[in-house]
């Protein structure tokens, strides 16, 4: 990636989306009969990956390429298809398995493992955890918008499985990103956590919820920060976003300084709020804060957490 911003696990998708070329159906399957073409597979959400150890990265994984038409037999038509983009001059295509037994242990057999996303995604290269995120978020959009939102009808793929058209009405319908705001408040010397009652014991993360129509960035934030801990914004400031693909959210990192207040849970979103010091901060981010957890590097919380805590 050229551009030099703060990249977030799930970030940094390398290929090029070809998005002048893909809505030319000839050119999808010239692409896809192409030997040269790549394919990846995705398992019920669950990308198919192989060992790659490294001396720095024991544990290392990569994506298990399969060859495009393999892909697209496996595809059987456009609907499960995914054209992803173009990695130089060469295609990359991903199919989704949904509903079938283990095709690792089938047709797949001997080439790789589905492994968890979550679970495997600090395993993979960034660009390759990224590529797999979008083709997981655009196979959740199909798989749950299948029907046409204004009449009804079945839609069909179109674009390399970028937009979906009824046949019916003819309306057009593209994937959805449904962004979160996330952030890390702070006053003084302290920030704000939170725990939600269903979390593990001694796990704090930095606030969040969904933008609501009509609304800026910063408004959601301040209504957040309001509704779960009683507190009110004076500054939000935007640190970096991050596509999460469970099943669509763009999470939009922030970092809000809010009034002198203590503040309050509001025993519904949340159980328990917590301030912390930048030294605290610091040491829950390294692990070492006793009794008490942050999420991990996967998160952009953590990355929140962690460049507060260093600005001190
Ligand atoms: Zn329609």
């Amino acid at each position: 990636m050229a551009l030099d911003v703060f990249l977030n696990t799930f970030a940094g998708n390398p290929l090029d989306r070809a998005s002048d070329r893909r809505a030319k159906p000839e050119w999808i399957a010239e692409q896809l009969a192409s030997p040269d073409s790549l394919g990846i597979a995705i398992w019920n959400g669950q990308p198919f990956v192989e060992p790659a150890p490294t001396p720095e990265n024991p544990h290392g994984l990569q994506i298990a390429y399969l060859p495009a038409k393999l892909v697209g037999e496996l595809a059987g038509g456009p609907e499960r298809l995914l054209f992803m983009g173009l990695w130089k001059d060469t295609a990359v295509f991903a199919v989704d398995l949904e509903d079938v037994a283990n095709p690792a242990d089938g047709p797949l057999q001997g080439f790789g493992k589905f492994e968890d996303l979550r679970s495997v995604a600090l395993r993979l290269p960034s660009t390759e955890a990224a590529i797999v995120a979008t083709a997981k978020q655009m196979f959740e959009w199909r798989r749950r918008h299948p029907h046409c939102a204004v009449c009804g009808q079945r839609t069909e793929a179109q674009e390399g499985g970028w937009k979906r058209k009824c046949p019916s009405c003819e309306a057009e319908h593209f994937p959805r990103t449904d962004p979160v705001v996330i952030m890390l408040a702070y006053h003084a010397d302290r920030c704000l956590l939170g725990r939600q009652e269903r979390w593990p014991p001694g796990m704090f993360s930095a606030l969040a919820g969904f933008l609501e129509p009509g609304e800026s960035i910063e408004e959601a934030c301040a209504r957040e920060l309001s509704e779960e801990a009683g507190l009110r914004a004076r500054k939000v400031r935007y640190h970096s976003t991050q596509p999460w693909p469970y099943p669509s959210s763009l999470m939009i990192g922030l970092i809000a300084e809010v009034e002198d207040d203590p503040g309050q849970p509001d025993l519904a979103e949340l159980s328990e709020i917590r301030w912390f010091t930048r030294a605290e901060a610091r040491d829950l981010i390294a692990g070492k804060l006793e009794g008490v957890a942050a999420p991990g590097k996967l998160a952009i919380a953590h990355q929140l957490i962690k460049a507060w805590a260093e600005e001190g």
